[in-house]
């Protein structure tokens, strides 16, 4: 029996079980431990709450759950109730799948204003991640600034802007739905510190965002390089840029839409300003040099805006013990391969990029280096170890079950038309399973 502990529960660790049951069959033992209750990660916490399509591929996930030979143990903080040394004691293979929950860091003067707010905690405030749950945003603000030209921001941009009605069938919290309806909201402005052609934005999201009923996306011309220089994109880099030509195409025939959202291109925040909380950025213009890396060109202008979201990606917390590549924000490793028995896979290998199905044949790969590592058969004692560690402790575990019953609790509470209310208190998914 081969024994694989995988720490986290989001698309990278659920795709390593997958793989280590077709892999290995009832030939391997592999426990989920999340720190929350609740599984499945970036699908309930990360992936935007009116995206429901990409977060039904947590059934798929459910899937995995129903065979004995995987098990969630859920609300166990590695690193508290025990540590990534005792499991490389217990298990053949330990997987690092913590993913990339905290936001690079923004650092320029003034970014520790009030009102200055890291997507990681945006993200999580509007999906009931338990971290963020008291964030309340300023939505008193008139003027939102969004740094970063990437999917985040284009999510942070359409919650921002959308109506409570677009939010029909969304799973958004309860929380935020109240606090967006009461926003003010007028101005969103997209801060790139690139230009069009080095967008982050996929076609499809991008596109959303010239539907909205209430906001209106505005690019301006001079922005823009030739439109012959576009055949040389690769098809989806294309596409989103023809999406943004067609924004001009939008601005030009005129809108009533009381929501504007612009992209400043060339564009970088050098400075927050504000008595006591966000009043205005300063933007430093930029041009690219022949890296097409952004460079300052010294003429700066002033943008008012009352609240800043901070969109410029993540990195994985470090662990202790555990090699950890700082530039990167991820954990130091070779294919996955850590140290011996200690492996990482998708954002916690390869660093946060990439779309959740880009996990897979990372979560294959990973196992088909344990296997090629344990070779016949693993030595370890596995779960029965973890059990007798956890009644010596007194730690509960959640078990998949359990979260079962608290998706039921948060199905029947769901608003009319929504698939769940999530709860977004630790004790009140405990008690929920009770
Ligand atoms: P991202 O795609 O890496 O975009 C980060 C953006 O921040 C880039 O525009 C980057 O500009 C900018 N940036 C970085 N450092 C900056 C700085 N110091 N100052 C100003 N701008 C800075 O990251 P993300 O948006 O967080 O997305 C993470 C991953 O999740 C991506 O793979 C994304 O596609 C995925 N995702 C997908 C979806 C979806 O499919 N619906 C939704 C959300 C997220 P430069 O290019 O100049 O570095």
């Amino acid at each position: 029996m081969r024994h694989i502990a995988i720490i986290g529960s989001g698309p990278a660790g659920y795709y390593s079980a997958e793989a280590a049951q077709k892999k290995f069959g009832e030939d391997v033992a592999v426990d989920i431990i999340d720190r929350l209750p609740v599984p499945f990660g970036l699908i309930r916490t990360g992936v935007a709450p009116d995206h429901q399509s990409i977060k039904a591929v947590s059934r798929r996930y459910e899937k995995t759950n129903l065979g004995d030979n995987v098990r969630f143990v859920g609300n166990v903080t590695v690193g508290d109730q025990v540590s990534v040394a005792e499991l490389q004691d217990l298990y053949d293979a330990v997987v690092l799948a913590t993913g990339a929950p905290n936001d690079r860091v923004l650092d320029i003067p003034g970014s520790d204003l009030p009102g200055v707010i890291g997507s990681a905690a945006f993200v999580g405030w509007y999906n009931g991640h338990p971290d963020f749950k008291d964030l309340a945003p300023p939505l008193d603000a008139t003027s939102v600034a969004i740094i970063g030209n990437g999917n985040v921001a284009l999510d942070v941009a359409r919650i921002l802007a959308k109506t409570e009605d677009e939010f029909a069938g969304s799973d958004i919290v309860g929380h935020a739905l109240d606090a967006l309806k009461d926003s003010k909201v007028e101005k969103i402005t997209f801060l790139g510190r690139r230009g069009p052609h080095q967008i982050a934005m996929t076609p499809k999201e991008l596109g959303e965002l010239g539907q909205l009923e209430r906001a209106m996306p505005h690019v301006a011309a001079e922005d823009f390089p030739d439109i012959g220089d576009d055949a040389m994109l690769e098809p989806g880099m294309r596409k989103s840029v023809t999406h943004l030509r067609d924004f001009l195409t939008l601005d030009s025939e005129g809108t009533d839409k009381p929501v504007k959202i612009s992209f400043d291109f060339f564009a970088m925040p050098v400075e927050i300003q504000g008595d006591g909380k966000v009043e205005k950025m300063i933007v430093e213009k930029t041009a690219l040099d022949k890296d097409l890396r952004s460079q300052g060109t010294g003429e700066r202008y002033e943008l008012d805006c009352q609240m800043v979201v901070s969109c410029i990606g993540y990195r994985t917390p470090p662990i202790e013990g555990v090699p950890y590549e700082h530039g990167r924000g991820r954990f130091a490793n070779s294919e996955g391969r850590i140290l011996p028995g200690l492996y990482c896979v998708g954002w916690a290998r390869r660093g946060p990029s990439g779309t959740i199905g880009t996990n897979k044949p990372d979560g294959f790969a990973i196992v088909d280096a344990i296997a090629e590592d344990i070779g016949a058969g693993g030595r370890k004692e596995g779960r029965a170890g973890l059990d007798r560690l956890f009644a010596e402790r007194g730690v509960e575990a959640v078990t998949f079950r359990d979260w079962k019953k608290i998706e039921e609790a948060e199905i029947a509470r769901a608003r009319e038309g929504s698939p769940r209310e999530k709860f977004t208190d630790i004790a009140d998914m405990i008690a929920a399973r009770d």
